[in-house]
């Protein structure tokens, strides 16, 4: 664990408010090593409030039921932390290791932090040593697009964008060819965050990745599906539709410190199968932490 250190403190962070609101409540139950039915009871509830989903609060409860019937005792914590670890790890992302110029697109709603992990985005890739070139694809919104500028002057790092109201898919082109005429490894693009249709949704994005691959016949090669935590489970079903259309690698987790239903990392890794590569544990530029099991789960029991 002590491998983990300043990721756990992250991850503790990120959980405050799931903790304070659902988990806290939870501690006295955790250290019992017999429980009556009631309290299994309310450990039941206090999960599904976290927002762990119904199937893992099951599978959770179905152990304890289990162990309790067979040996009279239990340590729940343990159990909890181990039965949790089963079902988030094995999810990790692919490292972000530079090679040659790569293009990731950043998409999902608007309201949902896309602009912000941007930018903390392009700050940690910074950070790493490789240069970045961020692309206000964006070009409905005036205001995310001087919010990215903003971010472009923290983090670094310059941002390309076009009047507004242009192509995303020319500006989109521009700074691929920029990037890669100047050799930069990292190409970060912001996409519209309306979601009209699944059919408009697509169409957009397939235009801008036709003319990313004119420059880059690879890219993009990561899209990156940013989720806002605080939305807990309602989110998925938009998330799904994300996944579908626009061929996503990754997700992203925003907003972990504002919500109490951090236990919504469960159910998203469940149902879209896909690899939480970061998450969002506050708004400041190094709020942008990679995702790891054990810090999640050590960060959720630890109340
Ligand atoms: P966009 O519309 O998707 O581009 O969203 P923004 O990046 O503008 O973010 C919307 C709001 O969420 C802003 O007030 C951000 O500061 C806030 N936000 C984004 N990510 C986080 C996070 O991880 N934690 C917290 N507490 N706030 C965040």
């Amino acid at each position: 664990m002590a491998l983990l250190g300043g990721l756990l403190d992250k991850f503790r962070q990120g959980l405050k408010r799931t903790q304070d609101v659902v988990l806290r409540p939870l501690g006295h139950l955790l250290h019992l090593k017999r429980l009556d039915e009631g309290q299994l009871q309310e450990m039941e509830d206090l999960l599904l409030q976290a927002d762990l989903g119904v199937h893992a609060v099951d599978r959770l409860m179905a152990r304890l039921r289990h162990e309790l019937k067979r040996s009279g005792e239990v340590d729940p914590k343990a159990i909890l932390r181990e039965e949790l670890l089963k079902l988030v790890q094995g999810h990790e992302a692919r490292p972000f290791t530079p090679s040659g110029t790569q293009v990731l697109l950043l998409v999902g709603v608007n309201g949902v932090g896309k602009t912000t992990t941007l930018g903390k985005l392009a700050s940690r890739l910074k950070g790493q040593g490789g240069d970045v070139l961020i692309v206000a694809g964006d070009t409905f919104r005036a205001a995310a697009i001087d919010q990215l500028e903003q971010w472009g002057v923290r983090a670094g790092v310059e941002v390309v964008r076009n009047q507004m109201g242009g192509d995303p898919a020319a500006i989109a082109f521009d700074g691929a060819s920029r990037a890669r005429a100047r050799e930069i490894p990292w190409v970060l693009i912001d996409t519209a965050g309306r979601l009209h249709t699944k059919d408009h949704l697509m169409k957009e994005l397939d235009k801008i990745r036709r003319a990313l691959q004119k420059v880059i016949p690879e890219a993009p090669h990561r899209v990156l599906l940013v989720l806002d935590a605080t939305t807990g489970q309602n989110g998925l079903k938009q998330a799904e539709i994300f996944s579908q259309v626009a061929g996503v690698t990754d997700l992203v987790l925003t907003k972990l410190d504002g919500s109490a239903k951090g236990g919504v990392v469960v159910p998203i890794l469940e149902k879209l199968r896909l690899p939480i590569a970061f998450v969002g544990v506050g708004e400041g530029l190094d709020d942008l932490i990679p995702f790891n099991a054990e810090a999640f789960v050590e960060g959720l029991l630890d109340a």
